[in-house]
């Protein structure tokens, strides 16, 4: 797609970046058929061909309106489209760069920059697990919107104690040890099943994806050289096989780190290294099976009647395969 960039933007190394990913695009609309936002809405600008479209137009100079802020907004940058683009268009990087020159140009109403502002700062916040702790004591007394938004408090379960050879990193994540937290302490007994030892560096924390998606860039680049440098003494130690992710929205910021840190001279390589050694649990697994089916004493995919004694992650492991 030609591009003539208005002055503003051609100095700029993301109008730049914004101006490649743009000539890439075909305006075939293969896109269009996987973006969930675009199924539900209907509307050629709430899927990626017509955000594309948007973003090219403000590029070339054209002014932003609320109107193209909340088509921006609406984007889910699940990055679903990407995965059936046939020009392989990076449209999660297009649209981070859209987003931040249209908020440049239209300022929000107050209301919802205090509700942006709220989530930017609360979410990642250590206040967040004794808010979700708080809201769940008192969750029979809320309304029915917002007790949907308050999980039932689940036990974390027991986090393993066998020290391993083979360790890789986990990111524990903002969220989800507040809402979630069996997921973290289930994916370090599959792995323990398997002799993979999981240590999380406490210094880690959000991965930065909740204030970089809410226009605060500075603020989620800061929490992702955070991480970088929780996980640097460990990784440059060697013998960590992987960062391992398993909260997939986590999981794709930590793996743009190399990407996003490309210009900061300081961080760049580092960014890189730990964006390479960056592995969703799913993609782990595969290569873990074998070990887990021996660690149950070797059920089939046919549903065991019983289950060997020595077998102690079943329910881990139960979540992960369907062999147990
Ligand atoms: S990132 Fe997701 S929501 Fe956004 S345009 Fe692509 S498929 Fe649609
Ligand atoms: S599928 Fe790719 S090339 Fe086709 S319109 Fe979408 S982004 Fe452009």
């Amino acid at each position: 797609m030609q591009t003539q960039l208005a002055p503003e933007y051609a100095a700029r190394p993301e109008g730049r970046e914004a101006e490649a990913i743009l000539r890439k695009c075909v305006h075939c609309g293969f896109c269009t058929a996987t973006c969930p936002t675009y199924q539900l809405l209907g509307d050629e600008l709430d899927g990626p061909r017509g955000r594309i479209y948007l973003i090219k137009q403000v590029l070339e100079g054209a002014e932003p309106t609320r109107a193209t802020q909340l088509h921006l907004d609406r984007c889910l940058t699940c990055r679903n489209c990407e995965s059936t683009c046939p020009s392989g268009v990076q449209y999660g990087h297009l649209v981070d760069i859209g987003r931040k020159i249209v908020d440049e140009k239209v300022p929000r109403p107050l209301g919802e920059k205090a509700l942006r502002w709220a989530l930017k700062e609360g979410v990642p916040s250590p206040l967040f697990t004794p808010a979700i702790k708080a809201g769940q004591a008192v969750r029979g007394l809320l309304p029915a919107s917002l007790q949907a938004k308050v999980p039932t408090p689940r036990a974390a379960g027991a986090w393993p104690a066998r020290p391993h050879a083979r360790k890789v990193l986990m990111l524990a994540g903002c969220v989800q040890p507040a809402m979630m937290p069996n997921i973290n302490t289930a994916t370090a007994r599959v792995l323990d099943a398997v002799g993979i030892e999981t240590v999380v560096p406490p210094q880690a924390g959000c991965c930065g994806a909740v204030k970089f998606h809410l226009n605060d860039q500075d603020g989620g680049m800061a929490q992702m050289r955070a991480n970088i440098d929780a996980w640097w003494p460990l990784v440059e130690a060697g013998g960590v096989e992987a960062i391992v992710m398993n909260a997939s929205g986590c999981g794709v910021t930590v793996k743009e780190y190399g990407h996003l840190l490309t210009h900061d001279a300081q961080y760049a390589e580092r960014a890189a290294r730990i964006s390479a050694l960056t592995r969703d649990l799913s993609e782990l697994l595969p290569d873990l099976l074998p070990g887990c089916r021996a660690a149950c004493s070797g059920p089939t995919r046919s549903t065991p009647t019983t289950r060997p004694a020595r077998c102690s992650t079943a329910r881990s492991c139960a979540a992960a395969w369907s062999c147990i």
